[in-house]
Parts: structure tokens; sequence; C-alpha cells
């Protein structure tokens, strides 16, 4: 007889429909045309009503079947009633057909720390680059992340009115990445994405210093990964403090579940305790194959900057 599934799967399973339902939200409010914008600390720094009806659905929907997680989101949300409507209860069957990695079958819910970013790469969502937004649900057990969901709920819409808009991509550490075909950079070209709308003379210091083939600047970590694993770019470096954990967790799972690595500009391995500090202060540096030729080119002075 089967076994029941894990914690663990049961989660990622539930994270997979609560972020489809994130998508159908995050176009609902551009179909509905008021993005309800807020400035947090500045102008480039932007919430819309999409970060906050999300935020309210992905951590309410989980909390209520979870309620020992730890649930961490970016947006600082008044304590209200959540409408019915945001809530999700569904849990992806596709997902709860996977064995669960056998290091992780003994997870209880009070040890998992889960990092929720409602809307990544808001202020391009503001401005109509609609295919760099994603929805990011990364999930840490003992400071690692070690599964996460990404929805990105405006892929293919330039692709005509036949395709299908949205997709789901997840992953487990262990198991393997789902929800995309993996596709590498021509070998030797050195592509870099960084940041389109908070960009600094360090990240450009620190860009050119790769000697790039070309840069891509584009919005979100989460788009920015996913360019790595269907082989837009060769390496995603943002050298700034700006970027926060819930940014990188869900991505970063994505990309090790393929082989990949995402650090800091150091090369340390980033932490997802429920206790850590939650920017990335010394920036992330994140490559599918040849992470060393990128890490070996981050100046000292950008080093000396950076500090974790
Ligand atoms: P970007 O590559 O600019 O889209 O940034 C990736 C993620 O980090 C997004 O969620 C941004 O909102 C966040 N981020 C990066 N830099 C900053 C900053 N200077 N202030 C606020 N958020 C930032
Ligand atoms: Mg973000
Ligand atoms: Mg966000």
């Amino acid at each position: 007889m089967a076994s029941s599934p894990t914690v663990l799967m049961r989660l990622v399973a539930s994270a997979y429909s609560i972020a489809q339902k994130a998508g159908t939200i995050v176009r609902h409010v551009i179909a509905e045309g008021d993005l309800g914008i807020v400035e947090k600390t500045c102008a480039t720094d932007l919430q819309t009503k999409a970060d906050r009806l999300v935020q309210m659905s992905i951590c309410s929907s989980l909390a209520r079947k979870f309620p020992k997680l730890t649930i961490i989101g970016e947006e600082d949300l008044p304590p209200e009633d959540v409408d019915q409507e945001l809530i999700e209860d569904g849990q992806w069957e596709e997902v709860l057909k996977q064995p669960c990695p056998s290091q992780y079958s003994a997870i209880k819910e009070e040890d998992l720390v889960v990092w929720v970013d409602p809307v990544d790469g808001t202020k391009e969502y503001t401005e109509g680059l609609l295919d760099n937004v994603t929805v990011l649900i990364g999930i840490a057990y003992e400071g690692k992340a070690i599964a996460g969901v990404i929805n990105q709920p405006y892929y293919n819409y330039q692709a005509g009115p036949d395709a299908v808009l949205g997709r789901t991509i997840w992953a487990v550490l262990g198991l393997g990445a789902f929800g995309f075909q993996l596709k590498e950079v021509p070998a030797g070209k050195h592509i870099i994405t960084t940041t389109r709308s908070h960009n600094s003379q360090l990240v450009t210091d620190c860009v050119a210093a790769m000697n790039p083939d070309d840069v891509l600047r584009v919005g979100g970590a989460g788009n920015k990964i996913i360019q790595l694993i269907e082989g837009k770019a060769s390496a995603y470096v943002f050298a700034s403090p700006g970027c926060k954990k819930w940014d990188t967790c869900a991505p970063e799972v994505i990309l090790h579940a393929v082989g990949g690595k995402l650090t800091d500009i150091h090369g340390n391995a980033l932490q997802y305790n429920k206790e850590v500090k939650h920017v990335n202060s010394a920036g992330v540096l994140a490559t599918l194959r040849n992470y060393d030729y990128y890490a070996s080119r981050v100046p000292e002075s950008v080093k000396n900057v950076l500090v974790p």
C-alpha cells in the first residue's frame, strides 16, 4: 500500500495550487485596471493591489492548512479578515505522485519556514512588462532552501491567442525541477542578466568586470533565474543589497535542483531560517554552469562594499 504523502510534499502540492490561484489574481487586477500603487521606501519600491491580495491569499491559504508553519511574506499588511474568495484549498496531484526525498521524509510542519514574494517584479508589472512578473513561494528547512514554486502569470502573453497563458515551475532538492524545459546558453557565451530598475554604479562595475558578451536588464529575481534555466542568460549578477530572502528562496531551489548555484557575491550560501535578516546584504551571484568563471571576476572593490 502506498504510504501517505509527507508534510513537505503536501506543502509543495498546496503551494503549487496556491501559486496558480495567485497568478489568476495578478491577471485579474490588471484586467480590472486599477493597480492601487503605493510607494514603499521610494519610487522604485512599489506595492500594488496585486501584491496585497496575493500575499493575503498565499499566507492565509497556507496558514489554514498548515497552522504550525512559519510564513514570512514581503508585504507589511494590517491584520484583517481575508475574503473567502482568496482562499485556495487545492493540492496539485502531480506533485503528490512524486516520492519525497528520504532526507526530508520526517520533517515536521513546525520545522519549515516559507518565504513569500507575492509579486516579484512589481515595478515592471506597473509598466506593462508582464512576463517579468513571478509569484514566489520558497520553503526552507534548517536554514536551507529545499523546495520552491514559481508561478509566471503572463508566460506566453505575447505568443498569440492560442498559447496557454501562465505556468508554474516547481522543484524539491533531491527530487528534481518540473514545469519547464532546461536549456543552456551556447558554450563560451557570457550573457549576464541583472536589474533593470534598481541599478547602481556598483552593479554596473561588477557586471563590466565579467567581460560579458551581452547584458540583459530585466525585472524580477524569479524572472532572472528562469532566464538561466532556459538558456537566455548564463549568470545573474546583482552587486547590491536590494534583494531579500523572499526574492531568492524559491528561485534558488529551482536552480540548485538542475545543478546550478546561487550564492552571495563572496560565494557564501544564503540562509533562510526564520531569525535571519531579510536583506541579502552581500548581493546575489547565480549561474547554471561555470560558476567559478563569474565568481573569480567579482572585483575586490565590490566585495569590500558588500559585507554579508
Ligand atoms: P530587480 O532585479 O531590480 O527586479 O530586483 C529583484 C528583486 O529585488 C525585486 O523584488 C526588487 O523589488 C528587489 N530589489 C532590488 N533592489 C532593490 C532596491 N534597491 N530596493 C527595493 N527592492 C529592491
Ligand atoms: Mg521580489
Ligand atoms: Mg514582491
